[in-house]
């Protein structure tokens, strides 16, 4: 059995951070501390825990963040007046809007009414497109968490066949993309989704799988071929010996001797994606400033 390393997302993480702390300073020098809005419509407790967790980053690098409190009944004009006011305003580089938005709210309406110089979640279509055309601005962040964590790991992706399972705009699209872009990973890649007949015929010749189903545990040792590498993007919660606990997209147990590498969950993906939150709200700093 060979060991199956483990991809640290807090290792990789505080390797990030480091590397921000000068462009931080060389930002407040010039007067300019970057400043993320964060908006949250509703009471969805994950959505609070999701939005507490990333300004508190933002408040521990000494960063700028508000978070905007709006209540569930909250009229769609009234968020998109508060978001065309805050992309009006200097102090802030960067805007989240917690999803999902109440039913009543249509998100497109809201990603779009973003301004794309702010966006740094990267669902706006321009941002979405510029990342297509291999050109990107502000990418967005669970896919460029991954990135990051292959190139800190130093997982080889040129030339390699990445299988990506999911295809949301926020993580298996986007991710399918980077990996296929000469520029960032100039892999081969097969992107699977439920209408994918028969998903173990693409995932057992990957050399990397990215598993962003959010079906709990479902790849086990016999998706995959040995020596994979797992990116397990997933975040379930399931009851388990009569308690909540989180778990991947990956069957962990299952996997481990076999798959080369895996990213655990939790301390993944998931604190990748917060600093990439960080990383762009410094970037549209920047860009801010040229
Ligand atoms: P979505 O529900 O938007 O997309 C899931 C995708 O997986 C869909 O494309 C779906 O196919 C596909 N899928 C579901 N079941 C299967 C299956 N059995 N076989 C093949 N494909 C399947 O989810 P998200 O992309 O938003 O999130 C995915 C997971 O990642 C969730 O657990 C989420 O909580 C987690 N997540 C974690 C983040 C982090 O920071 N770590 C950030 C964002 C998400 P189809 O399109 O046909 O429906």
């Amino acid at each position: 059995m060979a060991d199956t390393v483990i991809l640290s997302g807090i290792e990789a993480s505080n390797a990030l951070y480091d590397s921000l702390h000068a462009r931080i300073g060389a930002l407040k020098e010039k007067g300019v501390t970057p400043g993320l809005a964060a908006i949250l419509v509703g009471e969805n407790p994950a959505s609070q825990i999701y939005v507490r967790n990333k300004t508190k980053k933002f408040d521990s690098l000494g960063l700028k963040s508000d978070i905007y409190r709006l209540p569930e009944d909250t009229k769609e004009e009234e968020l998109l007046e508060l978001i065309n006011k805050i992309n009006n305003d200097d102090l802030f580089h960067g805007i989240l809007v917690q999803l999902p938005l109440p039913k009543h709210i249509d998100s497109q309406k809201v990603i779009h009414a973003i301004s794309p110089s702010k966006d740094v979640d990267g669902f706006h279509p321009e941002n979405a497109g510029l990342v297509s055309i291999g050109n990107p601005r502000f990418i967005p962040c669970t896919p460029k968490g991954i990135m990051y964590v292959l190139k800190h790991f130093n997982v080889p992706i040129n030339g390699k066949h990445v299988v990506v399972v999911g295809r949301s705009n926020i993580v298996g699209r986007p991710v399918s993309v980077l990996s296929s872009l000469k520029s960032m990973g100039n892999a081969t890649v097969t992107i699977c989704h439920s209408g994918t007949p028969d998903l173990k015929e693409f995932t057992t010749q990957a050399d990397i799988v990215v598993a962003a189903m959010g079906s709990p545990e479902f790849l086990d040792a016999s998706f995959i071929k040995d020596g994979a590498c797992l990116i397990d993007v997933g975040i379930n919660r399931i009851e388990r010996d009569g308690k909540s606990v989180i778990v991947g997209d990956v069957n962990e147990a299952s996997v481990t001797g076999k798959a080369s590498a895996l990213t655990p969950v939790p301390k993944g993906i998931g604190p990748m994606t917060i600093a990439m939150l960080v990383e762009n709200t410094v970037l549209s700093a920047e860009l801010s400033t040229n």
